[in-house]
């Protein structure tokens, strides 16, 4: 099996036990005896060494619409290589891709040993054979690939016929104060989905395994760095449908930037919630109004086919600026002006054309 040196580990001094280790990749911290791995089951501390185990464990690598991930105010209508690995340092209930997230959770370390390797050099040579505009890091939790996704990174700027294809991480947001600051400073992605998933701290840890707080802090610090960002909350019957908590989501989102576009998307029964209902048409509709009037300017409905909801209005004027059939651009006025600027009422409108 591959395995890289991991990145963002320390040993714990001064303890009974040697070679103790912690693990700040993510927002777990996890501290990891010898012979053992992180929550995440992927990253291993061998010898007092920190190993990660999903290194050039890329699966279902495709070439996908960004509108997709989904990013509608990134780059409309360009084409991304995405890829996951095995693993994940969430647990959700309700994971659509469990199969790869809770693979190592659910069949072992054989869900690795059966993956060829591919290594970053072989990726950056599909996106340019394929033609890909850029990467998405995405199906699993890239947080938990970071070795893979960095040398993909460093490797692509490298070469000069990807060195202009662009990076983006679909991600739960759980990432550690270290490695977003790493992230921010040495300016490796252009944008980012993150999952905004519960607004009540209690969900948060009950249906996924995580913690609000430290996703919050992420939001607002990705925000602020001016990477471009895009948040999605699947809206899960008997879990953050009510309209208090769409609400409150709203309200935490807006007071961050109501730049900020934000995602409702529709729950399918899944993996441990496949007893539920889809969520209600009606649910998904409400949610829009009500984080529309609290004045969030970008609000979508996904994983619908409800006529209109994944389309792109001038907050100002309410022109349709871009008409969107699933994943699929039907029309895109910045096609003709090239610039983010509502061609009616001259507007700024938040989009990385
Ligand atoms: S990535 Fe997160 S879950 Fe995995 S070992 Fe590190 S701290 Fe733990």
């Amino acid at each position: 099996m591959a395995t890289k040196e991991a990145m963002f580990y320390n040993i714990i001094k001064n303890t009974p036990i040697n070679n103790l280790l912690r693990c700040r990749l993510c927002s777990h911290y996890c501290v990891i005896a010898p012979g053992k791995e992180g929550l995440c089951l992927v990253r291993k501390n061998i010898d007092g060494k920190l190993y990660s185990l999903n290194w050039a464990k890329a699966v279902s690598l495709n070439i996908d619409p960004i509108e997709k991930k989904p990013f509608f105010h990134f780059k409309p209508g360009t084409r991304v290589l995405s890829f996951g690995t095995p693993g994940c340092n969430f647990r959700c209930l309700n994971c659509q891709n469990w199969d790869l997230s809770q693979g190592v959770r659910e069949h072992g370390k054989t869900a690795l040993d059966i993956i060829e390797d591919i290594e970053p050099k072989e990726i950056v040579k599909i996106a340019i054979e394929y033609k890909a505009d850029g990467f998405a890091y995405t199906y699993s939790e890239p947080t938990i690939f970071f070795e893979y996704a960095y040398d993909t990174i460093v490797q692509a700027r490298k070469n000069k016929l990807s060195a202009a294809k662009f990076h983006t991480f679909v991600s739960n947001g759980y990432f550690s104060k270290e490695l977003l600051d790493f992230i921010i400073e040495q300016k490796l992605l252009e944008a980012i989905r993150i999952d905004l998933k519960f607004i009540e701290d209690e969900k948060y840890y009950r249906v996924c395994g995580g913690r609000l707080k430290p996703v919050l802090e992420n939001i607002k610090k990705v925000y602020k760095s001016g990477i471009h960002l895009e948040l999605i909350n699947l809206v899960i019957p008997k879990e953050n449908d009510q309209e208090f908590e769409i609400e409150k989501l709203a309200k935490t989102v807006y007071e961050i930037s109501p730049e900020i576009p934000l995602h409702f998307s529709r729950f399918f029964p899944y993996y441990k919630l496949a007893d539920r209902e889809p969520t209600p048409l009606k649910t998904l509709e409400k949610a829009k109004k009500i984080a529309l009037e609290i004045g969030l300017k970008y609000v979508y409905i996904g994983n619908t086919s409800l006529e209109g909801a994944e389309d792109t209005y001038c907050p100002e004027c309410n022109l349709l600026l871009i008409k969107r059939n699933r994943f699929f651009i039907e029309k895109n006025v910045f096609e003709k002006t090239k610039e983010p600027i509502c061609p009616n009422c001259s507007y700024k409108i938040n989009i990385v054309l």
